[in-house]
């Protein structure tokens, strides 16, 4: 899952994205309002992390903006503690969520995850397909009560396509939900994951889950 940062102070801006790659999510990272709407227009995050003080354009007026252009997309606001009319206006314009600077990061994790759980429809931090699991919060996976080990890649990749199972995914689309701009790589990438994938989770079952559309792309699915 691919998440924007947008903080301006640089030392807190690195550390959340530290420990957020750290956690297998993508990260892109800016300090500015406006260049936030830019990053914005031009890749789908799964969820933006948003200060409020910011230079260029208030995080408040950059939600303003997406929301008036109709994104759905997750907002978790990062307020001063004096903040109450920031945190009342930002939940006023659409924000889903807010956390009150300084936080745990245990926190920022935790509220992050409700969110995405929310816009994925599930209400666990585990899902499921088949015989197949995978767990969000310690990004373990198992199979037929085994344990796989999966790079983070393969785990990032594996997490895109369980989120949105039974819907079939262009390589563009798994491209930009799990790649951030810092990538520099081949463009068949995302087939050659899929490769390690399969041969992790399908090799030596009966059952396929991850599946191969001719001219679309890739999806999981328990057939029968
Ligand atoms: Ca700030």
């Amino acid at each position: 899952m691919r998440i924007l940062v947008v903080e301006d102070e640089i030392h807190l801006q690195n550390i959340i994205k530290k420990r957020l790659l750290k956690e297998h999510y993508s990260v892109d990272a800016c300090g500015d309002g406006l260049e936030a709407l830019d990053y914005l227009a031009v890749s789908p995050y799964d969820a933006v992390i948003l200060d409020i003080m910011l230079p260029g354009l208030s995080g408040i007026d950059v939600l303003k903006r997406i929301r008036a252009e109709g994104s759905q997309v997750p907002v978790l606001f990062l307020t001063a503690r004096d903040g109450i009319d920031d945190r009342v206006a930002g939940l006023d314009c659409g924000a889903d969520d807010y956390l009150v600077k300084p936080f745990a990061f245990e926190e920022l994790l935790a509220r992050l995850r409700v969110m995405l759980r929310r816009t994925g429809g599930h209400t666990t931090d585990e899902l499921t397909l088949a015989d197949l699991t995978v767990d969000l919060k310690s990004h373990q996976v198992s199979r037929g009560g085994k344990i796989i080990e999966l790079s983070g890649r393969e785990y990032a990749i594996l997490e895109y396509l369980m989120r949105n199972q039974g819907h079939v995914l262009s390589r563009s689309q798994i491209e930009q939900h799990v790649w951030s701009f810092d990538y520099e790589g081949g463009s068949n990438m995302v087939d050659v994951y899929i490769r390690y994938l399969r041969k992790k989770i399908d090799e030596g079952f009966p059952q396929k889950l991850i599946h191969t559309v001719r001219g679309a792309g890739y999806v999981m699915r328990a057939e029968v």
